[in-house]
């Protein structure tokens, strides 16, 4: 039998109803939130496509993995069950478990970063370089600059720049860059995967050189997806052997669990050298907790555990889950809404100065088409814009960052189909009357992170 189209690998037990506010609500909601959907209360919102960071629903024998969670301090059932769920999906011997994923980078920055020293990466993601620079390192870019340009086709804008990698070498020495932190399907530059191809000469490179290779795996499952779909060879692999490959690549790996691991809470560190994860240990129980917990309860870890072997279980549910963002995309490309390409992982971007030219950068278009979004339907987006990319700390202006963007990110499984055609409807509206959008100024502007908290009102 021929697959026509995909669906819904499962049907739902369980449901949280959710309300579909008035107009009058919304703009009061909006205004109350200083036109800021971090400051939104969810009752407020009606199709929550904020973040796909710890929105998964978890499946009925995650749930059931709860009740069994083995909550002993140490040795804990649970911990070993996520040991060997490690183990058999990516590959990795040592585990190190962390509460969330930034626990993770914090424990590698500090065992392999010395001051002075260099750590390039695809582009960055904000808590990654964080905790390399707060190590003392200086991050360095080097995705290719297809990843920068919204109107590039590249089926893989998540690769490294092999020249601007070898260039840092050349230009610092490979002894002052302890390693190269590469992600899968970059984050910031709008769910990109990288190639295989790529990665394994990324791998060799740094090989010939000392250069350890550190895998931000956070979304491995999503770019082992696009590798299946786009790279010639890998069509007849399971995603399962195909993220075996990808870790392959590595000598190590940080997790953020709040994304392909389908659950709430959680993250590891996992990493190939015993001497290696002895280090981390031992930093371990000072900043997450014993070596058999990081921070995660027992319950915690059982669910993880359960989550990493259903996410590779079948093809299936990595396919639904790019399947839904694609078919929310295509929706808007069909009504001819600008948006990044091509469709991502885990969320549509929306072009705000394609889709708002009459709103100067400096009257923040992104944020003022967040809020207008949220006001008309009750969908809430995030910034990804010069709100978000903040200020240059010599001259104060503020960073004019080339992409100025409207996120919409979905979680894993947690809404249908209609979800998304009502989202494609709202948007597709909106833009029938986008002079009605007014920019924005700032009532309260923090010093650093601005777009958690910032404050907006509109410019009459
Ligand atoms: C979310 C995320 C992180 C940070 O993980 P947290 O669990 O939020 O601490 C790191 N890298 C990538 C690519 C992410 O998407």
């Amino acid at each position: 039998m021929t697959r026509r189209s995909w669906a819904e690998p499962y049907k739902i037990k369980v449901v949280e109803p959710i309300r579909i506010t008035t107009r009058e609500e919304r703009v009061a909601a909006a205004r109350q939130a200083g036109y800021n959907t971090f400051l939104m209360r969810s009752e407020d919102v009606y199709i929550d496509l904020l973040t796909d960071s710890g929105t998964s629903a978890m499946s009925d024998y995650q749930w059931a993995g709860l009740m069994i969670g083995d909550e002993a301090y140490a040795g804990s059932k649970s911990f070993y069950n996520l040991v060997a769920a490690v183990r058999d999906v990516y590959g990795y011997e040592e585990l190190v478990p962390t509460h969330q994923g930034r626990g993770a980078e914090h424990i590698l920055s500090q065992i392999l970063i010395e001051d002075g020293d260099y750590v390039p990466g695809n582009m960055y993601f904000t808590t990654t370089r964080f905790h390399q620079e707060h190590a003392g390192g200086t991050f360095v870019d080097v995705i290719i600059d297809e990843a920068h340009d919204p109107t590039s086709l590249h089926p893989f804008k998540g690769n490294v720049d092999l020249d601007k990698l070898q260039r840092l070498i050349d230009d610092v020495g490979a002894d002052k860059i302890p390693y190269i932190s590469v992600e899968t399907n970059v984050n910031m530059a709008g769910g990109q995967p990288l190639s295989m191809a790529n990665l394994r000469a990324t791998y060799e490179i740094c090989r010939r050189h000392g250069i350890l290779v550190m895998l931000d795996a956070t979304r491995a499952l999503e770019n082992a997806w696009f590798i299946q779909q786009r790279e010639t060879g890998y069509h007849d692999k399971s995603v399962a052997e195909i993220m075996l490959e990808i870790c392959s690549y590595s000598d190590g790996a940080t997790v953020s669990s709040k994304k392909d691991n389908l659950v709430n809470i959680g993250g590891f560190l996992a990493l190939r050298d015993p001497e290696l994860a002895r280090q981390a240990r031992a930093l371990l129980v000072a900043f997450e907790g014993l070596h058999t917990y990081g921070g995660m309860s027992g319950r915690d870890m059982e669910a993880l555990a359960r989550g990493i072997r259903e996410m590779v279980a079948t093809d299936d549910h990595v396919h639904a889950r790019v399947g839904q963002v694609e078919y929310l995309g295509n929706a808007l490309i069909k009504a001819g809404v600008p948006i990044i390409r091509p469709v991502g992982g885990h969320g549509v971007f929306l072009d705000a100065k394609a889709i708002l030219p009459h709103i100067p950068h400096d009257q923040f278009p992104a944020q003022a088409l967040t809020a207008a979004l949220y006001i008309e339907s009750g969908v809430r987006g995030m910034e990804r814009g010069v709100v978000s990319a903040g200020r240059d700390k010599e001259t104060g202006d503020h960073h004019y960052p080339k992409l100025e963007l409207v996120r919409l990110a979905i979680p894993r499984r947690v809404y249908t189909q209609a979800h998304m055609d009502v989202t494609a409807e709202s948007v597709i509206e909106l833009l029938e009357h986008p002079e009605s959008v007014t920019g924005l100024r700032f009532t309260y502007e923090p010093e650093s992170l601005r777009f958690f908290q910032a404050r907006f009102e509109p410019i009459a």
